[in-house]
């Protein structure tokens, strides 16, 4: 029986960089609520603070499988990306993407409102981000993301090669791109800042994994290890582990990717990495390496997938290191401090689920590789929707899931095509 939350082997890397917290307590014994919502992601808790908005006397609810900070949200690169991602971006439809940027521009803003209202020190900057390619492949993926960025009159820079090493220190890259459209942030302190600007109304339990779901009468019932919640209205906010509580699962599937953090490098390490001391760069194909330098002088590499499962500890470090050395020789021996891997809710088309799944029920998952500001306004739409106010169409805006065939074949597919692109991609890996 596929697990219906994520229990991680390793902690995020993220997380571990922060103080302590005080962490809510779990859900124990039987409560009712108007409204719960499983997942305090970006989604979830875009959620939870639009339902109050609206229903300011609604008793809101929110459960996490784990700790605020520790979970998914808080495992993520920190690109923020308040433009359409490349792989949303059809040049082709440009009216379509203008009204998907200002979508993502608004959700975008309200983090940034949450994160000045927290008072916290959180790193959270308009860095931009670089785009680059090592093969013809990439170099015509950025091509493309070039006509979208001027269709839609936004602006960014051309780097060569010699450019892009004396700005980030590797020859790696034959061509990039620099937009300013991008924040770059250390995730887990933006989860929390958003969890800590909360109203007090929505109650949110740590450590409270829903197991299962179930219909009874008008209400729904939630299954906890220690607690059952009944609601009337029920969000699955829980990205690819919503399948395994049995919604969409034609359409969703978990993919675990891995992230690597260097410890802070020495001033002479830094300086050999080039000119652009707090920088982000997007690989040109999907199965590449994400690359980050954070203002604090640590290097990141996110990158390797696998299917439903996650790897070990020792394989994600081999494979990073690697990704690492090849585009910075200069740091060869250089170790993590922390590795981590976290799961994404892939769909065959990159059409996020979203919207009602049947009566007082609703979801907003899958956003595949790039969904904390998306996750954020699909997450507050879905409130909306869940009100009958008028929303946004999100199909057309962002399409429609496409159907997949279940396991074994699923494995096979992904499994086949991960192979093909992998090759396809390899000078990008
Ligand atoms: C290594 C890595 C790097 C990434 N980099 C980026 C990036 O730079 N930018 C970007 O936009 N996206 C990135 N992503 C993807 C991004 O993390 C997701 O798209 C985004 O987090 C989706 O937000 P969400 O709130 O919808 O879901 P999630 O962040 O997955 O949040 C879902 C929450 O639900 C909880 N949950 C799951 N099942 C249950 C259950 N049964 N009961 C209770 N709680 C449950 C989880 O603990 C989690 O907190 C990355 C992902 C990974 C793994």
């Amino acid at each position: 029986m596929p697990k219906s939350f994520p229990n991680y082997r390793l902690k995020s890397g993220w997380n571990a960089l922060l103080p302590a917290r005080d962490v809510q307590p779990a859900l124990f014994g039987k409560l009712a609520a108007d409204v719960v919502i499983i997942g305090a992601g970006f989604t979830g808790l875009a959620c939870a603070r639009r339902w109050q908005q609206i229903s300011p006397d609604a008793r809101v609810v929110v459960i996490d499988a784990s700790e605020i900070g520790e979970g998914n949200p808080g495992r993520n690169s920190g690109f923020l990306l308040d433009v359409a991602l490349a792989e949303d971006a059809k040049p082709d439809n440009m009216q379509r993407m203008l009204e998907c940027n200002r979508l993502t521009q608004e959700a975008m803003q309200s983090i940034v409102r949450d994160v000045e209202a927290s008072g916290q020190a959180v790193d959270l900057q308009r860095a931009g981000t670089y785009r680059a390619a090592a093969s013809d492949a990439g170099v015509k993926s950025l091509e493309n993301y070039k006509l979208f960025l001027e269709g839609a009159g936004l602006p960014y820079r051309q780097l060569d090669q010699a450019d892009l090493e004396t700005e980030l220190g590797t020859p790696f890259f034959r061509s990039g791109l620099f937009s300013p459209d991008c924040y770059l942030a250390q995730p887990a302190s933006v989860i929390r800042a958003i969890h800590q600007q909360l109203p007090d109304s929505v109650t949110v339990y740590e450590n409270t994994p829903a197991l299962e779901i179930n219909k009874t009468g008008i209400n729904w019932v939630v299954n906890t290890p220690q607690g059952e919640l009944t609601c009337s209205q029920l969000v699955l906010a829980n990205n690819s582990f919503a399948k395994n509580l049995g919604i969409n699962r034609s359409r969703l599937v978990g993919v675990y990717t891995y992230a690597g953090l260097t410890p802070r490098l020495n001033d002479s390490m830094l300086e050999t990495l080039g000119s652009n001391p707090n920088w982000g760069l997007l690989p040109a194909h999907r199965l590449g390496s994400t690359l980050r330098r954070t203002a604090d002088g640590r290097l990141l590499v996110r990158s390797l997938h696998s299917y439903e499962q996650e790897i070990t500890g020792q394989k994600i470090r081999h494979e990073l290191q690697d990704r690492m050395w090849r585009r910075f020789p200069q740091l060869r021996g250089q170790d993590f401090e922390h590795v981590w891997g976290g799961a994404v809710g892939v769909t065959y088309n990159g059409a996020p689920v979203w919207g009602q799944q049947g009566p007082g029920l609703f979801a907003s998952t899958g956003c595949n590789g790039g969904g904390t500001v998306k996750g954020t306004m699909l997450g507050a739409t879905l409130a909306d929707l869940a009100h009958g106010k008028t929303v946004p169409d999100i199909a057309s805006l962002f399409g429609s899931p496409s159907w997949m065939p279940p396991d074994p074949l699923r494995s096979i597919g992904f499994h086949l095509t991960a192979a093909l692109e992998s090759w396809q991609g390899r000078q990008e890996r």
